[in-house]
Formats: C-alpha cells, sequence, structure tokens
C-alpha cells in the first residue's frame, strides 16, 4: 500500500487533515466540564445529521458492530422475536449477533442485489396479529453489494399493519453521506460508526434512540453492561462516561460534524450522489454491470461491480494492492469472487475518484480482461465536466 494513495474500499475511509489533527489531542480529564464541551456538540452534531429533534445520541468506544449490540441488548429479552430480510454480508452478521442473543429471527431470504423487500415486510407484519414480532431490522445500505434499500417502506409496512414494533437501522455506510431521515422515518433505534461517513478513524460507535427504544430499555432482559445506555445517560449528565472514552475520536467527531454541516448536508449528498455517477458511468463504459439490481437500488456510497464468469474479482484488489498501491473492496459472502467493490464515501473529490477508476482500469487490463483503457476514465472525465462540483465557500 501507498500513503499517497486514497482507499477505494467502503470504509475505513480517506481522513481529512483536518480531522487527523482534531483527533491529536493532549490528555485531558474525562469527568470535567472541558470534556462536556467536546462531548455535547458531538451528540448535538450527530442529531441533526440523523435529521432528529429528540434522538437521544450516545456514542461508544467501539465501531458499528457494538452499534448493532446496543440496539438489541437495550431493548430485548430473550426469545423476542425480530424481523429482518437478509440480502448480503451485513445484514446477515446482523441476523447471526441475534440469533446468539437468543433471540428468534423471522428471516425473509432476498437475493442479494436485492433491496429490502417492504412488501413483504407488510403481510408478515399484518399476519402478526398478536404482536410477537418486536422489532423489525433494515440495512439502509448494504455495502456489500451496492444496494439502498428505501426506509420509508418499511416504517409504511409498519403503520400499515398499526404495529408497535421497534425499527432498527443499520446506517453505518449511510449516514452522514447519504438522505437518512431519523424521524421522519419514524427509527427507533439508527446504527453507525465513526469511520464511513463522518471520514473518521475507526473506533466509535454512533447511535440514536427514540423516545420510544428509550421506554423499552427499562422492561429488556438482555444482559448489557458496556452498550447499557442507561449508564451512559447516568454519565452524559455529569459530563463523564460510565468508564474512559475515546476523547480525541470524539474531538473529531464534533469536528466532523461542524465539517459535514458547514457544507450542508444536501450539498454532502449531492457530492456523494455525484461522484458515485461518475463511478457508474465508468462502469457502463467498461461493459460490466453493477450487483445492483436495477437504478433505483443505486447506493451512493460503493459501488459492487461483477466481472465475467470464470474470472475471479478478487484478484483485482490482490493486483491493485500488490502493484499499484490502492485499496478496494473485495466480495463477501455469496458474491466472493463475483464482485469487487469501490468505495466512494467521505472525503472525495472528482480528481480522487478518477484515479481509482484509471487504477481499476489498469488491473483490469493487467489481468487480461477486455477493458480498453481509458474507456471507464474517458466516461467519467465527461460526466464530471457536464456535472461540476458546486463553487467552494472556501478551501477544505
Ligand atoms: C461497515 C459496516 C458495518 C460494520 O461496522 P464495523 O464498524 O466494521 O463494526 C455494519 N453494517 C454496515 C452496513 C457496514 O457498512
Amino acid at each position: 500500500m501507498s500513503f499517497q494513495n486514497p482507499v477505494f474500499i467502503p470504509g475505513p475511509t480517506n481522513i481529512p487533515e483536518r480531522l487527523r489533527k482534531a483527533c491529536d489531542m493532549p490528555t485531558i480529564d474525562h469527568r470535567s466540564p472541558l470534556f462536556g464541551q467536546i462531548l455535547h456538540p458531538a451528540r448535538a452534531g450527530v442529531r441533526k445529521i440523523l435529521k432528529s429533534e429528540t434522538a437521544e445520541v450516545f456514542i461508544f468506544p467501539s465501531t458499528g458492530t457494538g452499534g448493532w449490540e446496543t440496539a438489541l441488548s437495550n431493548t430485548l429479552s430473550a426469545g423476542d422475536k425480530v424481523l429482518a430480510a437478509r440480502n448480503g454480508m451485513f445484514s446477515h452478521r446482523w441476523i447471526d449477533m441475534c440469533q446468539r442473543h437468543g433471540l428468534t429471527v423471522e428471516i425473509v431470504e432476498t437475493p442479494w442485489g436485492q433491496g429490502l423487500p417492504a412488501d413483504r415486510y407488510a403481510e408478515i407484519l399484518a399476519a402478526d396479529h398478536a404482536h410477537e414480532i418486536k422489532a423489525v431490522l433494515a440495512t439502509h445500505n448494504e455495502t456489500a453489494t451496492g444496494v439502498k434499500s428505501d426506509i420509508a417502506a418499511v416504517r409504511a409496512a409498519l403503520d400499515a399493519a398499526n404495529h408497535p414494533a421497534l425499527l432498527f437501522v443499520d446506517g453505518v455506510s449511510s449516514i452522514a453521506s447519504m438522505e437518512f431521515r431519523f424521524d421522519d422515518w419514524g427509527v427507533d433505534v439508527a446504527v453507525t460508526g465513526s469511520q464511513k461517513g463522518f471520514m473518521l478513524p475507526p473506533g466509535l460507535a454512533i447511535v440514536g434512540f427514540s423516545q420510544k427504544a428509550m421506554q423499552a430499555t427499562a422492561t429488556a432482559g438482555l444482559p448489557r453492561t458496556f452498550f447499557d445506555v442507561r449508564d451512559m445517560e447516568k454519565g452524559y449528565a455529569n459530563n463523564a462516561y460510565p468508564y474512559t472514552p475515546a476523547v480525541g475520536l470524539l474531538n473529531g467527531l464534533n469536528e466532523a460534524c461542524t465539517m459535514l454541516l458547514d457544507e450542508g448536508l444536501e450539498a454532502v449528498f449531492a457530492r456523494h450522489h455525484r461522484i458515485a455517477e461518475g463511478v457508474r458511468t465508468a462502469v457502463r463504459a467498461w461493459g460490466l454491470e453493477l450487483c445492483a439490481a436495477s437504478p433505483d437500488l443505486y447506493s451512493d456510497t460503493v459501488s459492487a461491480i461483477c466481472t465475467p464468469e470464470g474470472f475471479n474479482a478478487t484478484d483485482i484488489v490482490s493486483h491493485a494492492a500488490n502493484t499499484y498501491g490502492v485499496a478496494f473492496g473485495t466480495g463477501l459472502g455469496e458474491v466472493a469472487g463475483k464482485v469487487f467493490r469501490i468505495g466512494h464515501l467521505g472525503s472525495l473529490t472528482d480528481v480522487m475518484a478518477l484515479s481509482g477508476i484509471a487504477c481499476a482500469e489498469m488491473c483490469m487490463a493487467d489481468l487480461g480482461l477486455d477493458i480498453p483503457q481509458g474507456s471507464g476514465v474517458g466516461a467519467a472525465q465527461d460526466y464530471y465536466r457536464a456535472n461540476p462540483a458546486p463553487a467552494k465557500k472556501a478551501a477544505a
């Protein structure tokens, strides 16, 4: 690997200099008002990014996976039933975590490359007259396949059935990069991490709890200690944690929220969409297909690109690392060897994206695929020239 090149994995993402500096702090007393001046603005910033007025935001020294566990262990009891679709590696892992926690999972098997089947959720919820289903799990952006799902449709399925189940949304690879509406979608727990849209090093689980989810913490029976949001809430009231917080990362999170909110959330989403469209234009020019089955499912944060039958897509990823010092994502689970992934989220410019497209093109040609050099780059250049980034307010 070369530290000069951007990474094109779908997280951890490239860290802007400003955020690296913000994370690099002298030691402070983490039970002091000074710490509160970092913690509380960071929580308020996250709440704005979630588009919520009322969510309780909790930040753990952990990763997105710890955020999943926070959602489950604080609201559910052993034997509770949850509804989840499996359409990729990340939804699969969350289901696996539910099962290991002694929950009963009604799994809707969904082809990888498809979005969450809100219509199936609607049927299952409507048939659950006894309200045995306590929570519905939804992976907003399936990072393994580059598929975005319609969370508003999942909320509509719950509402149509007048069903009281909690709605948990994995937004690890969407929040802070793609439209996310905690309040409007009636989300009860939103989960993310520091190392994707927030452009920080890994190390924080970031969750938002609705008031309804907070109420569920009083009756939930699953054991929890490290991820207990009630302990966290008590700590926050005293500018502290129940244990030692990741102070530097929290300072970075505060700064990341400032950066994102200064740019404007709609501008952040539009930037991700433009960059992603450039990548997708290149993929079309290569004559390759995305794993995502239709344009309404295309993720603006990651593209999973199918390679021809008989070709091992993972070779592209190893070759890029070994020969050009560039990181792409491999295919995971069912699509291992069939796709490679270009992550295009976080701190990225048109020119950085073009370098990734150029590198992927070189690798595919080196490995014998019939990809004319410059085909994808040229198509993406045309797209970026025709759809330029808006003028910057100030140099970033
Ligand atoms: C990255 C990711 C996770 C896992 O997060 P970690 O921070 O690696 O624990 C979960 N869900 C999705 C959709 C992701 O992209």
